[in-house]
């Protein structure tokens, strides 16, 4: 059996808490790797070496930071389809869309290229007689990541990318269920001359989840997952002293206007709710049919249902894997059932699914859902699709900004000015219009609103720059003897 170690000072390290975790191709339900579960001792430990290397690392010129950065964007971007695989085997996800996720991340390394832009301070020469200020901004020190299972490389590269262009040494605790991903990365780190101890992989549970967050010497912490651990993180950090950001859970929902054009509005939904077997942050979980169009879309979704190939998404020709354990796959099947149960139209049923021995549910989809019913208030993160129908743009907005989560929506409409009213009514941090999964590029910045965000900063892009390093401002006067004078009264800009 494979053992996934750690990842401190540069080299592989093996666990030493004598606890590990199993690691499953969720495609084929069997344990491919047993996966090291941090204690609170090695977590310390490698905090200590992030720590020292940070020291360093913040000294190194903006152009050799930038330079290693070009380095790892190179050799990423070459072996994007080595790294697809590793998350295809232990996430699921198609191989296609694997790539796809590397790209995304790929994006973020690009942004942080540019490092020595992006920390640019400002300069007000003469604010007082003789008398120049300037800001600058400087790194944390040592700053940690905690990852979703979902993203096993995107969501670590939003991250360390930008923290470690801005001069910090980057602690990642990635998802202990597809951890393998971290572990490719860091070698990569390390090949394109990243200094020993800068960039650390910590696996482990919440044992190595609440080291860090209690840890003196972690200055911020980075957290996509869950709601509720997001909130826990959050709290649990802020209250140690740490600058956190904690992005949480989701409920997306598409507005479909009934001017809308029919086949692309189809095909979104059908991309957006079932790509990555629905388990992204920005899936489309809610389609909302506004009047007349209600009938002919649940038509045009359903009929293009049979056509999803479900398999290993190590095969080619598949469109959608599978989820990433029994038992998420066994609860999103539970919600299927809640929902028949609770009075939706169950137009298409993934439990139907001919028997296979990974953890696979097919693709399915729910008519008139209204939102008391627990598939419109929870998070389900599977492939079920929801159609609630309403009767005007009105009901439309009020049921997106009455959700608990505000991460990504969208509207569809050949509309300009319906679109433009929708952009300024809806309570979420990322809108697309006729675009069903409206993740930022990587120079602005990721983040949703209420429920999907604990914290003042957006992730990656400008935020992340902010997030990653703390202002300062300087203000000089050089000796002039003429000048010189004894003045108790509080300074003035005169
Ligand atoms: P999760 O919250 O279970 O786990 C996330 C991380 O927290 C993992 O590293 C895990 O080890 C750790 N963790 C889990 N339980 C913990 C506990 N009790 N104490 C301390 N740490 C704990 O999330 P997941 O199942 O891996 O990922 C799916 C979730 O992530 C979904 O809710 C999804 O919406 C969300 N997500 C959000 C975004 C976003 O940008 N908002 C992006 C991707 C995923």
């Amino acid at each position: 059996m494979t053992h996934i170690a750690h990842w401190i000072g540069g080299a592989e390290r093996a666990g030493t808490s004598g606890r590990v975790g199993p690691v499953f191709n969720p495609a084929t339900g069997e344990q491919t790797a047993e996966v090291a579960l941090a204690s609170t001792a090695e977590v310390a430990e490698a905090v200590a070496v992030a720590k020292e290397a940070a020291k360093a690392w913040r000294s190194a010129s903006l152009s050799k930071r930038s330079a290693v950065l070009f380095k790892f964007r190179e050799l990423l971007a070459e072996r994007t389809g080595e790294l697809a695989a590793i998350i295809t085997a232990e996430h699921g996800k198609v191989l296609a869309d694997a790539a796809g996720e590397v790209a995304r991340g790929l994006e973020n390394v690009e942004f942080a290229t540019g490092i020595p832009h992006l920390m640019k301070g400002s300069f007000s020469e003469q604010a007082a007689t003789g008398v120049d200020v300037y800001s600058i901004r400087q790194p944390l020190g040592v700053v940690a990541g905690i990852t979703p299972f979902n993203f096993p490389a995107m969501v670590p590269l939003w991250m360390c990318a930008t923290a470690i262009a801005a001069g910090n040494s980057f602690v990642l605790k990635p998802s202990e269920k597809d951890p393998s991903a971290s572990l490719w990365l860091a070698r990569l780190w390390a090949e394109a001359g990243l200094p020993a101890g800068v960039f650390t992989v910590v696996n482990g549970d919440k044992e190595a989840v609440d080291a860090l967050l209690v840890h003196p010497d972690i200055a911020a912490v980075s957290f996509v997952g869950s709601t509720p651990i997001a909130k826990y993180i959050y709290e649990t950090g802020t209250a140690h002293g740490k600058r956190v950001q904690a992005l949480g859970g989701a409920k997306n929902h598409m507005i479909v206007l009934p001017d809308a054009e029919l086949d692309a509005a189809a095909d979104a939904a059908i991309s957006a709710g079932y790509g990555a077997a629905g388990e992204r942050c920005m899936a489309i979980s809610v389609v909302v049919a506004v009047g007349e169009i209600a009938d002919p879309l649940v038509e045009a979704i359903a009929a293009r249902l049979p056509k999803i190939k479900i398999g290993n998404g190590a095969d080619q020709d598949v469109d959608m894997g599978p989820l990433i354990s029994a038992q998420h796959r066994d609860k999103v099947a539970g919600y299927i059932a809640a929902g028949a149960s609770e009075g939706a139209t169950v137009v298409a049923d993934g439990r139907d699914l001919p028997e296979k021995s990974g953890f696979f549910l097919g693709a399915t989809l729910l008519d008139n859902v209204t939102p008391e019913m627990t598939v419109y208030t929870d998070e389900i993160f599977g492939p079920v699709l929801s159609v609630v129908r309403v009767g005007t743009y009105a009901e439309a907005v009020e049921l997106v900004n009455n959700n608990e989560y505000g991460n990504g929506t969208a509207i569809f409409t050949r509309d300009g000015g319906a679109a433009r009213q929708f952009q300024f009514d809806v309570n979420a941090g990322m809108v697309g219009v006729n675009v069903p999964i409206p993740v930022p590029v990587a120079y602005y910045s990721f983040g949703g609103w209420k429920a999907s965000l604990f914290g003042d900063s957006h992730m990656y892009g400008p935020d992340g720059i902010q997030f990653f390093t703390r202002g300062k401002v300087v203000t000089s006067r050089w000796p002039d003897p003429g000048t010189s004078a004894i003045d108790l009264g509080f300074p003035q800009t005169r």
